[in-house]
C-alpha cells in the first residue's frame, strides 16, 4: 500500500488491505492462489512485505504450503524467505500443514487429495532437518508433540473417515521419506488413529479452519486418572505394534493400516478392547 500510494496512486476505500499483505492467501478451501508471475510484478511494484504474519499467526510462505502451492513457496524461497519458517503460534512447519491440506483437501482440489501435487525435491531438503517433525505439545497421541504424520489423523472430517486408512501411504507417496523417516511416521501415525479410535481427549494443538492453532479444551471427565489408565491403553498398543513390526515384510507405508486392522479384528477375543473414555472412568 505504501508502495503504492509512493508512486501517486490513490486506492479506493474498498481495496484498503487493511496492513494485510499483498502476499496473504491463507482460506480453509485452498483456492486462494497467487501465481509466481504475478507475485513478481507485486515485487516489481514495491510490496516486499512478504514476510509478514497475518491474524491467524501465518506468513505468506506458511499460506503457500497450507495451500499446497509449491510454485509460491519456492518463490517465497528464492526471495530468501526460510524453509524453516513456522507457524507465529506453535512451532507447526510447512510439512505440518501440508499433512492438513492432505487430509482436508478442500474445494480447490474437489476434495480428493490424489489432486495434490507435492514437490518431492523441495520436501526431501527439508526433510534432512529432523527437527521440523514434532511441534511443542505434549499428548497421549504425540507425547514428543505433533507431527505431520499425527496431524494426518487428528482432524480428519467425519465425512473422510472412510479414507483414513489411505492417508498414511498417500503421504507417503507425496513426501518419499527415508527409511528412518518412514518408520518413525509409520508409528506416530499408528499412535495418533489408536487414540483416534479410543476417542481420548487430547492436550495437543489442532489446526482451526482458518489455520489458526487452537489447544483442544479439557473435557469434563479427563480426569489424571483417567488418562493415565488411557496411557497404559495405548503404551500396550505400541509395545504390540513394536512387537509385530519386524514380522511384517510389505511396504511400511501399509503396516499401519494392517496392524490396526488386525487389532480391531482381535478385539473380541479378548486381548485388547478399545475402551471409550467414559467406560474407562467407570473402572
Ligand atoms: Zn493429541
Ligand atoms: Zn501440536
Amino acid at each position: 500500500m505504501i508502495a503504492l500510494f509512493g508512486s501517486g496512486f490513490s486506492v479506493p476505500q474498498a481495496l484498503a488491505l487493511d496492513d494485510r499483505s499483498v502476499y496473504d492467501t491463507g482460506d480453509m478451501h485452498g483456492s486462494i492462489r497467487l501465481s509466481p508471475q504475478y507475485a513478481e510484478m507485486l515485487w516489481s511494484a514495491g510490496f516486499h512485505d512478504i514476510d509478514s504474519p497475518n491474524h491467524t499467526g501465518l506468513t505468506p510462505m506458511m499460506q503457500s504450503w497450507y495451500a499446497a502451492n509449491f510454485e509460491m513457496v519456492n518463490w517465497f524461497m528464492q526471495k530468501g524467505v526460510s524453509g524453516r519458517s513456522r507457524h507465529q503460534d506453535a512451532p507447526l512447519y510447512g510439512l505440518h500443514l501440508l499433512a492438513v491440506r492432505i487430509a482436508y483437501p478442500g474445494a480447490y482440489f474437489r476434495h480428493d487429495s490424489d489432486l495434490i501435487d507435492t514437490d518431492l525435491a523441495l520436501i526431501l531438503n527439508l526433510q534432512h532437518d529432523q527437527t521440523i517433525n514434532h511441534d511443542g505439545c505434549v499428548c497421549i497421541c504425540a507425547p514428543q508433540g505433533c507431527t505431520p504424520a499425527s496431524f494426518l489423523v487428528k482432524r480428519v472430517l467425519r465425512i473422510y473417515d472412510k479414507k483414513l486408512y489411505a492417508l498414511f501411504p498417500e503421504w507417503c507417496e507425496k513426501t518419499n521419506p527415508s527409511a528412518e523417516l518412514l518408520e518413525h511416521s509409520a508409528r506416530e501415525y499408528t499412535r495418533a488413529w489408536i487414540c483416534r479410535k479410543m476417542l481420548l481427549p487430547h492436550t495437543c494443538c489442532v489446526i482451526g479452519q482458518k489455520c489458526e492453532i487452537m489447544v483442544q479444551p479439557q473435557q469434563p471427565e479427563n480426569s489424571y486418572e483417567v488418562l493415565f489408565i488411557a496411557k497404559l491403553f495405548v503404551e500396550d498398543y505400541m509395545r504390540l505394534y513394536d512387537r509385530r513390526r519386524p514380522e511384517y515384510g510389505g511396504p511400511l507405508e501399509n503396516f499401519p493400516r494392517l496392524f490396526i486392522g488386525e487389532v480391531e479384528s482381535t478385539s473380541n477375543g479378548g486381548f485388547m478392547t478399545f475402551p471409550s473414555i467414559s467406560s474407562m472412568a467407570r473402572l
